[in-house]
């Protein structure tokens, strides 16, 4: 794709009112000045100039929108996640920019997504990441190595709460336990929980009616199924271990956002996909977390 191309694919998305034609992020106007050369516009009404991603989540980038539209569609094809390094190598930038590019496109992803509660049938299930320890060797040293695991504070669950056939949420915690308030404040009263047998989920039984499956001996009760959230972890895992190796502890929660919304979507076709991610990257706005990143933690 070339970059015109990929400008006007993109205008298109970004100002649909209009089918693509400028529209000026400051006072509104509709006619504008087309800088060419410079790849701005001038707004004809208040003379402010702005470029196609001004006010977006990658304004002020140098990067081409055909490198970032790239992103988008090398994201989507990375069905296990995508690293930032090979990102980085495959769209010739280097890593830091590849690393915000990816953190960006997640973010914009994320807002996009529909809110209000869950409702149905709802999974819940937690699991630790992060905070990992080379694992000992003899066996004496292992109860050790899980003091060190506990000791290392990076240690983190991911709460998963998943409607059957419907969307994930995901939430990082200190612990498991902590699912039980995120339940009753994300999943609509008069829905059914699906969990496993850990007996902090006992609480829900005041809230909701409760189906129990029970892992270790791997049967059912009452048509008790944790399977959409079984799934969802271990996409998840194979992400953490596949792909990026190590996930920092403030990211996890991006991290299980990105592989929620993959779960969520991935009967989708990748055209679909892409423009989904697409469609959300153009509407999001400047990012707090990431907008300057490098240039502040430099500072
Ligand atoms: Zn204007």
């Amino acid at each position: 794709m070339s970059d015109e191309a990929a400008r006007a694919a993109f205008q298109k998305i970004r100002w649909p009112e209009t089918d693509g034609e400028p529209v000026c992020p400051k006072c509104g106007c509709c006619d504008a000045y087309d800088l060419a050369t410079r790849q701005v516009f001038k707004c004809k009404g208040c003379s402010k100039q702005y470029s196609i991603t001004s006010g977006t989540i990658f304004a002020s980038r140098k990067l081409a929108v055909r490198d970032i539209l790239g992103a988008i569609a090398i994201f989507i094809n990375g069905a296990k996640g995508y690293s930032a390094l090979q990102l980085s190598r495959d769209l010739s930038v280097d890593y830091k920019t590849a690393f915000v590019l990816l953190h960006k496109v997640r973010e914009a992803i994320e807002l996009a997504r529909e809110g209000g509660a869950l409702s149905g049938n709802v999974e819940v299930d937690g699991a630790y990441f992060g905070g990992y320890v080379k694992p000992a060797n003899e066996k004496k040293d292992r109860k050790d190595r899980r003091k060190k695991i506990h000791q290392s504070g990076k240690r983190q669950v991911v709460v998963a709460i998943r409607e059957t056939k419907g969307r994930t949420r995901t939430f990082v915690t200190p612990t498991e336990a902590h699912g039980v308030a995120l339940v009753v404040a994300n999943v609509e009263h008069g829905s059914t929980v699906h969990a496993d047998e850990a007996s902090h989920w006992d609480r829900l039984a005041a809230h909701f009616p409760i189906k129990r499956i029970n892992h270790q001996e791997a049967y059912s009760k009452d048509g008790a199924c944790t399977n959409q959230a079984e799934s969802f972890f271990s996409r998840l895992r194979r992400a953490e271990v596949g792909t990026h190796h190590h996930v920092a502890g403030r990211y996890l929660h991006a991290y299980a956002a990105e592989m929620a919304w993959r779960e969520d979507n991935n009967r989708q076709a990748n055209g679909t996909q892409f423009a989904m991610a697409m469609a959300a990257v153009a509407v999001a706005p400047q990012s707090r977390q990431w907008a300057g990143y490098w240039q502040r933690r430099a500072g």
